[in-house]
């Protein structure tokens, strides 16, 4: 695989990265992951405005323009043959040439990219048949919405899911629902969708907005507020939406089916409609 470190275009068995690193020594970075589908990227432009706030809120420079980040994008792309999978993009505030909490304004980011081919993204065999979940409580920082590289929760997230048999877990916190370990979560009543408003509790995802844009054109009614796991199991339906899993039905929550136990009409709908529209205006 090809890589990209800080300008080169590199074998991935070369790539390296300064043990001084803000990234690794004190997860001071932010990253976007952005899927490929027929080759293409799926709404880039949503990732790289998410990419700029991000890097705002820390109070670091975007080391690229919008044309370099793409072209960045479409050489990996193409030079790893990627059809169907995701590019990877991370910026950390760089190699200060010590270990220190304060930082300072002058060091140079590091930029890496790498892609991840990953065939059956679209016809995803899970979406045919859902995914189970179960809660874990929400002891995430405050600033979930800044998509930070600090996944070591996240990651705790997914090992307990793991443990109990189940594909994915849903963080709670005072009593309500807040998103999942890499995804926003949905609940469906009717012809309602609900979900958790956009706040600091919450990463902004990019699938999400698109979703909820689709589903109003689509005449569904969206109601941003949150959930508890008493109501998600007593709902006709639930999905969670990312920018890998796009739409992807929740059947069963905590042990208990969630409607009739498969994916819902609603759900498998939105899906299909992100699909098209997404694959439409890929670039
Ligand atoms: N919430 C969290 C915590 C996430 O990590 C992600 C995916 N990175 C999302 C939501 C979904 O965001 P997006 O649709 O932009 O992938």
């Amino acid at each position: 695989r090809t890589v990209y470190v800080n300008g080169q275009y590199l074998p991935e068995t070369e790539a390296t990265v300064s043990i001084f690193d803000r990234g690794f020594l004190m997860a001071d970075g932010v990253y976007e992951v952005t899927s490929v589908l027929d080759g293409k990227l799926i709404d880039f432009a949503g990732h790289l405005r998410r990419l700029q706030r991000s890097l705002d809120e820390l109070e670091m420079k975007n080391p690229l323009s919008e044309d370099e980040w793409l072209a960045v994008h479409r050489e990996l792309v193409a030079r790893n043959g990627v059809e169907e999978g995701m590019v990877y993009l991370q910026v950390t505030r760089g190699n200060p040439g010590d270990r220190d909490f304060a930082w300072a304004a002058d060091v140079a980011p590091t930029v890496v990219l790498f892609t991840q081919t990953k065939p059956g993204l679209a016809d995803n065999p899970q979406a045919r048949t859902g995914i189970r979940v179960i809660s874990v409580p929400d002891i995430r920082w405050g600033r979930r919405d800044i998509k930070t590289v600090q996944l070591l929760y996240p990651s705790m997230g997914k090992m307990m899911a793991k443990k109990a048999g189940v594909d994915d877990a849903w963080f709670t916190e005072d009593g309500f629902v807040t998103e999942g370990t890499s995804n926003n979560v949905y609940i469906i009543r009717g012809n309602r969708i609900v979900t958790r408003p956009l706040s600091s509790e919450i990463l902004h995802g990019i699938t999400r907005s698109a979703v909820l844009r689709f589903a109003a054109e689509a005449q569904y009614e969206v109601e941003e507020r949150a959930f508890t796991v008493e109501e998600a199991q007593g709902a006709d339906e639930a999905f969670l939406t990312s920018a890998s899993a796009f739409v992807m039905p929740v059947v069963e929550l905590d042990g208990a089916a969630i409607g009739t136990g498969k994916p819902g009409p609603v759900a498998t709908r939105l899906r299909e409609i992100y699909l098209d529209e997404m694959r439409k205006a890929a670039v």
